[in-house]
């Protein structure tokens, strides 16, 4: 059966397929350490989990719910916005969806024509682009340099521009690169976007995992033209340790959030009942165990940034926040005799057991990402397993 074009057109997630493939090679009894996916080792708190209970055992959760999430969350939302951001929104401007995943896959759908142009700066996180495109958009990059931090510019911003520009995306927090826009960048490139009349899609999942002195400012609070035209985009997978609970949700202008909701009542009607309900725990309930989670994270980035600068070739900038590291490993590669990126990660993972994720995946073939979201002795082991490797390689 031949499938179509838009299907033969889509790369599968780079992430998940290296998270699939190294818990596979550990089911096979391969001692494997993973430093592939995003999300985060810890439980979900047990409020959370009791909630669910709760919900599962008095039926609640057995039925349907309205599409874009049961009234009490979509509360939950914009309450959780008006404490964070100090922005005031109405129910009716939310929906809560199957991960923020889905929440961007039916934005760029009722977004986008055919041709339409959004730009995304590199490196980017890997379902960006295809989720664009799957939508018939045309992903235009722009290379966020090492040397600025892994950020972009107005000037660069501008190049790109055209007549069918409709939107650009900001992740910040970055997937993968860890790094935060400051307030005068967003102010920049926001105004830039509302002079252009571009829609701002702002990913803010990592918003609550910020380190050491940064600080997050959300685009969509920088002024009221600019709140006007982003979309925000958030959930509860990484923040309350949720990723398989598949909640997600988007703020903003009423008319988009309708078309994402009509689209949603037709391609899969509510996320989970009982998720919702969890959810709804997450955001109204005791906020603590946020706190202490990303504390965890802090340490962990603290140690393995040193730790990591020990490996030959290698630089790396530190995070100010997410759970990923994503060093550039062009000189390291070099050192070992690899030139392509994929088969420096396939030889750390047959080699020294490591898995990691390409860099080719978010746009940048000099890098690898890797989640310190597991425990300090997994990744202690395992960046020693790399450095031993690269030594190993070098004195050949
Ligand atoms: N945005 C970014 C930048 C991410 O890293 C992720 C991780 N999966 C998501 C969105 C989607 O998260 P989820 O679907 O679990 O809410
Ligand atoms: N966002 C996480 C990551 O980048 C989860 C996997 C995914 O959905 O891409 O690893």
């Amino acid at each position: 059966m031949e499938l179509s074009k838009r299907a033969q057109g889509i790369e599968p997630s780079v992430t998940l397929a290296a998270s699939a493939k190294a818990k596979a090679l550990k089911a096979a009894g391969k001692d494997v350490l993973s430093l592939t996916v995003g999300e985060p080792d810890f439980p979900t708190p047990k409020n959370i989990q009791e909630a669910a209970k709760r919900a599962i055992e008095n039926g609640t959760a057995s039925y349907y719910t309205a599409t874009p999430g049961i009234p009490a969350l979509r509360q939950a939302v914009v309450d959780s916005i008006q404490t964070n951001y100090g922005l005031t929104y109405t129910p009716s401007q939310t929906i809560v969806t199957n991960g923020a995943k889905f929440a961007l896959y039916l934005l760029f759908q009722v977004l986008l024509n055919e041709g339409d142009e959004v730009i995304i700066p590199t490196p980017y996180w890997v379902s960006y682009s295809e989720q664009v495109k799957l939508a018939g958009g045309v992903p235009v990059f722009v290379e966020a340099l090492e040397e600025n931090d892994y950020k972009v510019t107005v000037p660069q911003l501008e190049q790109v521009r055209s007549k069918k520009t409709k939107a650009i995306l900001l992740n910040s927090p970055s997937n993968p690169t860890g790094m935060i826009y400051t307030k005068d960048e967003l102010q920049a490139i926001g105004d830039w976007a509302v002079a252009h009349q571009l829609m701002i899609v702002a990913d803010d999942i990592y918003g609550q995992l910020v380190y050491g002195e940064a600080v997050f400012t959300p685009m969509a609070t920088i002024s009221e033209a600019i709140r006007k035209q982003t979309i925000i985009i958030n959930g509860v997978s990484k923040t309350y340790a949720m990723t398989g609970w598949r909640i997600g949700f988007a703020v903003g202008e009423q008319t988009v959030i309708q078309a994402m909701i009509d689209l949603a009542s037709q391609a899969s009607s509510n996320p989970a009942a009982v998720s919702q309900y969890a959810a709804l725990e997450a955001l109204t309930g005791p906020q603590d165990s946020v706190e202490t989670m990303r504390q965890a994270f802090e340490e962990r980035m603290e140690k393995v940034y040193v730790w990591l600068k020990d490996i030959p070739g290698l630089t790396v900038r530190k995070p100010q926040g997410a759970f990923y590291l994503f060093p550039n490993v062009r000189e390291t590669m070099a050192i070992c005799g690899y030139h392509d990126v994929d088969d420096f990660v396939e030889a750390l993972l047959e080699e020294a057991n490591v898995a990691v994720v390409t860099g080719k995946g978010f746009g940048a073939p000099d890098n690898i990402r890797l989640s310190y979201a597991t425990d300090l002795a997994t990744l202690e082991e395992a960046v020693k397993r790399i450095k031993n490797f690269v030594e190993k390689k070098q004195q050949k």
